[in-house]
């Protein structure tokens, strides 16, 4: 082993972060975090449209998800941000802690409301999340879709709602956890962090976790544990690498099974959903000869005044609402994005418009993770619309999207349904969704916590010592709207946990 520390984070994503942070806190230990993909120091990242730019390229692992049985064998997108703050320094940042009863239904002791509330408290201390500045007028009147609410309040999964999306942006620009925990963690001189360095695999010592090993060869120690932040398709794989899972496919990509615990992978899943596209001279964003000059003009908007195409994080209000007839609850969300974006198909789509989807916020269908032909491709199989629950709230939730739209105050920049099409009903409906559905990039669960998890309720793996999980991959069910706010929770309390047990490991020697 070349290196030495107490603790090795891998992975600076929206987690990983927190528990950076939380740990330097809590311990005087040495804190390694170690990350595959760069610093996140690049004007992309902190200008709110830049998300737009990153998709894609090599700040994104871009993964895709196996031929899907139910959308007719299209393989769908899964982007996830491989830099310093991760999946939280390329997504839009609308910040959402859930509802209060999703971690109720976790079912773990230490999970319900009254557990996680003062993390989101304290989490959002460091964030400060706050409404977007400036927000497309199409987006000030889709918030008041409505009526009733405060059109300063946030939108809010707890009932039907509409609003302008609070999000983790700074005087306008990208505020992720990198930037709200790690580099201040970094200043207590105690918190050291590799960046460009992909963990293959957690070096076994029997059943405690003894550090890492890089892809380069390079090996990293850590006396007190590893905690996996890799989110929630790479820690599976990492796990697994590791001889950590189901046994059975271990042997057959040729890992040797250190123990066999068939939860690692399985219950994937994620928020599936589906677009309307509005399109019409003086509606949203596009390009359009008349929007011309805003677009040449953007980038010094963003630099001297915060404002401008290049300000908006694209997903500027939200909505939550009932699908499905006798649910009390909302069960849709709605992300709206004043732009025209692409569905013809071409590089470039001209014109002006909008967007609007319909997504599942308490999914039933569930797949799995698994090795792929390469130990470092995932099988990601969503397994999306399973279960017919998923396709009902959406064939349910597109009429009444469109009712909310034909509600909302959005005159004078109104336009007409370009795609699918208001005819689009029954039938047809039902195909549009199996080939538009997509997910919101939300996915979670691979490796959960409770009962039926591998994860024990501190978040340790069971049955080793010294392997902790602290992202998305932890979460029994997903959370009924965004998932970052709920990760770096998750991460945040990890970094207490962990803290915990090597305060008691020091009493006990
Ligand atoms: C395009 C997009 C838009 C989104 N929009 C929103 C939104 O508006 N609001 C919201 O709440 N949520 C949004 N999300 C979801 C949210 O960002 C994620 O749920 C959250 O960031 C997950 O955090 P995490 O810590 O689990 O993983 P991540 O933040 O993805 O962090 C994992 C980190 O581990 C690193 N890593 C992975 N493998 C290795 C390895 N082998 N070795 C070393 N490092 C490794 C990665 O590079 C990454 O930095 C969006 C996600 C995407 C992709």
């Amino acid at each position: 082993m070349t290196q030495e520390f107490d603790h090795i984070i891998v992975g600076a994503g929206s987690a990983g972060c927190a528990v950076a942070a939380r740990l330097a806190e809590l311990t005087t230990d040495r804190i390694c975090v170690i990350e595959a993909g760069p610093s996140d120091a690049d004007l992309r990242v902190k200008m709110p449209f830049g998300l737009v730019n990153l998709l894609g390229g090599p700040r994104d692992w871009a993964r895709k998800t196996v031929p899907q049985e139910n959308l007719g064998g299209r393989q769908v997108s899964v982007p996830r941000g491989k830099m310093l703050g991760g999946s939280g320094s390329i997504n839009s940042m609308a910040w959402f802690r859930g509802r209060s009863d999703d971690f109720d239904g976790w079912e773990t002791p230490g999970w319900g409301w009254s557990d996680v509330a003062p993390a989101f408290e304290a989490v959002e201390g460091a964030l400060q999340p706050r409404r977007l500045a400036n927000p497309h007028p199409l987006a000030e009147g889709f918030g008041r879709a409505f009526g009733g609410n405060d059109p300063q309040s946030a939108p809010t999964p707890e009932r039907q709602s509409a609003g302008v999306c609070h999000a983790n942006l700074h005087d306008g620009r990208r505020w992720s956890a990198a930037d709200a925990f790690l580099r201040p963690a970094q200043k207590t001189g105690r918190v050291e962090v590799i960046t460009g360095a992909e963990v293959d695999k957690v070096v076994m010592d029997g059943d405690r976790a003894a550090g890492v090993l890089l892809r380069d060869g390079r090996k990293i120690a850590a006396n007190a544990g590893v905690i996996l932040s890799a989110g929630s398709i790479e820690t599976p794989m990492i796990l697994m690498r590791s001889g950590l899972g189901p046994a059975a496919h271990l042997s057959e990509r040729g890992i040797d099974p250190v123990r066999d615990i068939p939860g690692i992978g399985a219950n994937l899943h994620d928020h599936p959903g589906v677009g309307l596209h509005f399109a019409g001279s003086g509606s949203g964003y596009g390009l359009t000869l008349s929007q011309m000059p805003r677009w040449a003009l953007a980038p010094f908007a963003w630099a001297f005044a915060r404002r401008g195409v290049f300000a908006s994080p694209t997903v500027e209000a939200c909505a939550f609402f009932r699908a499905m007839p006798g649910e009390g609850r909302p069960d849709a969300q709605c992300h709206f994005i004043p732009f025209m974006l692409g569905w013809k198909g071409k590089a470039i789509t001209w014109g002006a418009g909008y967007f609007a989807d319909v997504v599942v916020s308490r999914p039933r269908s569930r797949g799995s993770l698994t090795l792929g032909a390469d130990r470092f491709t995932p099988a990601i199989d969503l397994n999306l619309l399973s279960d017919p629950y998923d396709l009902q709230v959406l064939m349910n939730g597109i009429p009444r999207l469109r009712q909310i739209l034909k509600d909302a105050p959005l005159d004078p920049h109104r336009a007409p349904e370009g795609h699918p099409g208001e005819l689009v009903t029954g039938d047809a409906l039902e195909t549009f969704i199996r080939k538009g559905c997509g997910t919101a990039y939300h996915p979670v669960g691979t490796v959960a916590m409770g009962e039926n998890g591998p994860l024990a309720a501190d978040l340790s793996l069971k049955g080793v010592t010294g392997l902790t999980v602290a992202d998305a991959s932890v979460m029994p069910k997903v959370t009924s709207a965004n998932t970052n706010a709920p990760s770096m929770m998750i991460g945040w309390r990890a970094g207490g946990f962990v803290a915990d047990r090597a305060r008691a490991a020091k009493e006990a020697a």
